[in-house]
């Protein structure tokens, strides 16, 4: 028996998806093989319609023996895979010794609805009511024996919750996700076999405004979408002598309000326990004064099976405290800014109105900081049904560490309040830790920022009357999101977002989902629309991700092209957003010459475009695309580098940016970096860069050899840098570097949010310099690592692992007596090289490998 084996299956990144609209899944596992330098020399996938043809014949497809070292992105080629179609796989591999493994256990995946023609439902509802109380819709249905199984195919204009038969199915919050539903509406599928029963059944659904009809942006914008709420839902139940049951919706269905009077994104949920209607999911209910579901209208929109990665709770913080600040006034501390919802248990009076309200910050009198909500009311009301009760909001979410309760009888008790973390189910698959505790705070602040911000989409922030979408935002964070988490199928559903909102021009849009009516093509945010596919494909290794918008892609340079005379690009109306120079009201968009920022991310996009031609194998686009790059470049230099390799507006960002994205010849490099190195060093070893030139700073300074100013950056405390917020007490990332500080309090409250990720895109290179494990680009995936530390600035160790498609690889690095000693460790099927200061590179393989140098403090 052989001792490797591959482990993890995956199909389009998932385990065993059921419901899922790709007609070309990819297949993907992993090696488990504990012997140094292992490496998968062959393949083999087999796939059958029953798990029990796996072994005699399977009827789907055999690819018979690949030699191919390849395990992640295999693309299904067996036959065209229809609605519904399950697929059982199985797969072995071949060792450099030329054995073959065990088969590996049995994987499955399951298609979804592909056609409407598959739809036999109505789109059904109620007509709302003043106030928007949240609809209830059941029926019961009856079912014979020998269910073998059963599939809830579920969506609204809306968010909806799925009950059956008095339990609610799954626990995944505000399905089905945010997209432009003018244009897609994406359907979720549920296993939901253990839910039914032979007999009478019933099922029950309550719907939400969501993104669909709550408020979107300030200023009470509501029904972005639509007014009406409206929920489709086709229930299919198959038996064991192969008939089938369908439920559909029709107008047998009846629809009542219930407990939740309203509820809206910004501005929380109201919810009367009195109203709560036992069993209303449950067969023997009487809904006789309920009314008939109303059918509405189908939309235009396609309906497509779910890509999103669910949104579900993911872990609960209990209160540090509470404290009393004004009498009857109780603020709850959970020590952790943080998005998602407060459990409150109660024990109170009927009838008694519990006001529950969040904030991310204190004022000086302890009480609730709520300016920088903006017109979010971020407010839930409960009112008490009496005796012990537990409340917890269905269709809101907030962005809080403080929950305030007022209206309580009594005083509470510090366990009455939890705080349910909710964000997109990614597993985690970064760690970091270094001998500077102030260091791994910000690290705990960069994971929480993207904790706080990856819910079905990457918001710029989850508390304000905002929490959209901004490309600039989540393109900056990208690679670090990918770090931390397995963030591949989630950048997969939004990169589908932002497709969507491309202009017809080409300019990709500021926001995707885009609600600012097509507004876009901004340097540095539309760039989103290559930068983040781009993103997956390096972290996950599948260039799938490339060919689904490799169109997009092309269509955005063209438009540029089309929009640059000369080759330089002025739409940069962002600028470097939040720059530290920059005049109050300009918001960072000086003193970086906006043009410049244009044509430097009009190059870096076109070099990528070619590089994902190269990956797709066309050819000639990529000539032509590295062509057009390096005219670019050219025109960069003429119009903003003077000979003397000084950059117009003698800003960091602009060195920064022509360094980074390799716009200067050679010979001016070295000039661009002194200048880069004496502003730094001028300004007290501060950087004075925005959301544009911040992601780059560290990583730029690293590779062009001042790893050492890089350190200083990282480790200065005094204002702007990034410990700076760390010390004023941030849990994460911030806005801006001074959003409150100690001695001077709030900043302006018009734009201060306390869970901003965009500044903690230094995580890729705390992973990658700090701790040692920095990606090749041009293998991706994580197939080949260079390991080479940055060591110094008084930091005594550092570690990291990364859990990479091909298996987790660490890097532990620790200086003692003058040594420096590195120890790490690669999964199968990978290698890299460890560079070493005063060492020839050396090249290793899959295991564990030990170093030692001789340490030599940096400049
Ligand atoms: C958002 C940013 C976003 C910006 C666009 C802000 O309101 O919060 O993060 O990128 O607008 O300039």
């Amino acid at each position: 028996m052989a001792f490797f084996k591959p482990v993890e299956l995956k199909t389009e990144h998932r385990v065993n998806p059921i419901g899922i609209g790709e007609t070309t899944p990819r297949l993907s596992w992993r090696m488990e093989d504990s012997r140094p330098g292992a490496h998968q020399t062959a393949w083999q996938v087999v796939a059958a319609s029953a798990p029990e043809l796996l072994d005699a014949k399977p009827d789907l497809w055999d690819t018979g023996k690949v030699r191919s070292g390849d395990c992640i992105g295999i693309a299904w080629q067996g036959p065209k895979l229809r609605s519904r179609q399950r697929v059982f796989w199985r797969v072995r591999i071949w060792d450099s010794a030329g054995e073959v493994s065990d088969w590996s256990e049995t994987a499955s995946f399951e298609m979804g609805l592909l056609r409407k023609a598959d739809w036999r439902s109505a789109w059904i509802g109620r007509p709302l009511e003043p106030g928007r109380p949240c609809p209830h819709l059941r029926r019961t249905f009856m079912l014979r024996g020998g269910i073998v199984r059963a599939r809830a195919y579920m969506t609204a204009r809306g968010v909806f919750e799925l009950h059956l038969n008095g339990r609610r199915v799954g626990c995944d919050r505000f399905a089905p996700g945010w997209t432009d539903y003018r244009r897609r509406i994406q359907v979720s599928t549920y296993d939901v076999a253990d839910h039914l029963r032979e007999g009478e059944n019933a099922v029950g659904a309550i719907l939400g405004d969501g993104w669909y009809a709550g408020r979107i942006r300030g200023l009470g914008r509501r029904f972005w979408y639509g007014e009406q709420l409206s929920l489709l839902v086709q229930i299919e139940v198959e038996h064991a002598d192969g008939s089938r049951t369908r439920i559909a919706g029709d107008e047998t269905w009846k629809t009542s309000t219930g407990p939740i009077l309203g509820a809206d994104f910004y501005d929380g949920e109201a919810y009367d326990a009195r109203l709560e209607m036992r069993g209303w999911s449950e067969p023997g209910f009487d809904d006789s004064v309920w009314s008939a579901a109303r059918l509405f209208t189908p939309p235009e929109a396609a309906l497509v099976p779910s890509r999103s990665v669910p949104i579900r709770p993911q872990e609960e913080l209990s209160a540090q405290g509470f404290s009393e600040p004004r009498p009857g006034v109780f603020v709850f501390d959970l020590g952790q800014n943080m998005t998602g919802l407060a459990r409150i248990r109660l024990r109170q009076p009927r009838g008694r109105e519990i006001v529950v309200r969040y904030a991310e910050m204190l004022d000086a009198e302890g009480t609730l900081y709520t300016e920088n909500l903006r017109t979010a009311k971020c407010t839930d009301r409960y009112i008490c049904r009496g005796g012990e009760e537990l409340f917890e909001p269905h269709f809101t979410f907030h962005g809080f560490r403080y929950v305030e309760l007022t209206g309580i009888a009594g005083r509470p008790e510090r366990e009455d309040v939890v705080g349910v973390v909710l964000h997109s189910d990614m597993a985690r698959t970064g760690d970091f830790a270094c001998s500077d505790e102030r260091v791994n705070r910000l690290y705990s602040c960069i994971v929480w920022g993207q904790k706080g911000n990856f819910l079905d989409i990457p918001t710029d922030c989850p508390q304000r009357d905002e929490r959209l979408g901004w490309t600039g935002d989540a393109q900056v964070f990208a690679n670090t999101a990918c770090l931390n988490f397995d963030a591949t199928a989630f950048f997969g559903k939004w990169c589908v977002d932002v497709d969507d909102a491309q202009r017809p021009d080409g300019a990709f849009t500021n926001t995707a989902p885009d609600v600012y009516d097509g507004a876009g093509g901004e340097a540095a945010w539309g760039d989103a629309g290559v930068i983040c596919p781009w993103a997956a494909y390096r972290f996950s290794g599948d260039a799938a991700i490339l060919e689904r918008h490799y169109a997009a892609m092309t269509k955005w340079i063209r438009w540029r092209e089309r929009n640059s005379p000369g080759l330089i690009h002025a739409h940069a109306a962002w600028g470097d957003w939040l720059a530290i120079d920059a005049s109050p009201d300009d918001l960072g968009r000086s003193p970086t010459p906006r043009d410049l920022i244009g044509t430097a991310y009009f190059a870096h996009s076109t070099a990528i475009v070619a590089k994902v031609a190269r990956v797709l194998g066309r050819r000639a686009d990529a000539v032509r695309f590295s062509k057009l790059a390096k005219r670019i470049r050219a025109a960069f230099n003429r119009e903003f580098v003077a000979p003397s390799g000084r950059i117009v507006g003698d800003s960091q960002t602009g060195y920064l940016l022509a360094l980074g994205f390799d716009l200067l010849p050679a010979a001016k490099r070295g000039h661009a970096l002194e200048r880069l190195v004496k502003d730094i060093e001028s300004r007290g070893w501060h950087l004075s860069t925005g959301f544009v030139g911040t992601p780059l700073i560290a990583p730029v300074l690293t590779r062009f050899g001042r790893g050492d100013v890089a350190l200083k950056l990282l480790l200065q405390t005094t204002y702007p840098s990034w410990l700076y917020p760390v010390l004023q007490g941030a849990t994460t990332m911030w806005e801006r570097w001074n959003s409150f500080t100690l001695d001077q309090g709030f900043g302006s409250a018009g734009m201060n949010s306390f869970n901003h990720y965009a500044y903690g895109a230094v995580g890729e290179w705390l992973y990658g310099a700090v701790g040692g494990i920095e990606l090749d680009l041009d293998e991706p995936g994580g197939r080949r690592i260079v390991f080479r530390p940055c060591v110094g600035g008084g930091l005594t160790w550092a570690r990291c692992t990364w859990k990479s498609p091909y298996g987790t690889m660490s890097s532990a690095w620790r200086l003692e007596g003058g040594r420096l000693k590195l120890d790490i460790a690669l999964p199968p099927n990978t290698r890299g090289t460890v560079m070493l200061p005063g060492r020839r590179p050396v090249d290793v393989g899959p295991g564990e490998h030990r170093f030692k140098a001789r340490h030599k403090e940096m400049q």
